[in-house]
């Protein structure tokens, strides 16, 4: 029990620091040493690196309230006294990265950068799938690039089709594309509506 004069907002925080500490000993068993510095990302035919800035711990539930009420105070009561069990799923690694000259942050699931091919802790892992998307990309003699995905695709197999979107109000609000697969026609539609 808590002492008798403290208030919602005390009270919330000490639950909220229990469930923290908790979820904070998780994270750092994740990584034995410290916390790489970054993580990479093959995208097309570079490497991505991405400077990683801290972890977090998804649980739902659990975040910082102002003014916490008597109900939100019961709830994280409740969460603390029975956390669910610790998964790796839930662990997310915040970044940021430069993109076309401006520093934006993002986060992404530790369990992916383990398990997907396209990203890992060391770039040097990442060569075998680098290699293979040069030969997905790369333009050869009767090659097209795939208006939406952009992998190189023989002509003779072009699927042309037409985006309908304001963006081509000069021309009639449609413009004609050659793609991959009909697949590819269709998402790039998609992407033009909204
Ligand atoms: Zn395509």
């Amino acid at each position: 029990m808590y002492p008798r004069n403290m208030n919602n907002k005390q009270r919330y925080d000490l639950y909220y620091e229990t469930i923290k500490a908790a979820t904070d000993k998780y994270l750092k068993a994740q990584f034995s040493d410290e916390l790489p510095p970054s993580f990479f990302e093959v995208n097309r035919t570079v490497i991505a690196e991405k400077n990683i800035t801290g972890l977090h711990y998804f649980l739902k539930g659990f975040h910082k309230i102002e003014k916490p009420t008597r109900k939100e105070v019961a709830e994280i009561k409740a969460l603390s006294e029975n956390m669910p069990s610790f998964s790796i799923e839930n662990v997310h690694v915040d970044y940021t990265e430069q993109h076309a000259g401006y520093k934006v942050s993002g986060a992404k699931g530790l369990s992916e950068i383990i398990n997907d091919l396209r990203f890992s802790l060391d770039a040097s892992n990442l060569q075998e799938q680098l290699a293979a998307n040069q030969e997905k990309y790369t333009l050869k003699d009767g090659d097209f690039a795939c208006a939406y995905c952009g992998r190189a695709w023989p002509i003779k197999d072009a699927v042309r089709d037409v985006v309908i979107s304001r963006t081509y109000a000069s021309t009639g609000m449609r413009k004609e594309f050659d793609y991959c697969s009909k697949q590819c026609a269709d998402y790039n539609q998609m992407a033009h509506e909204g």
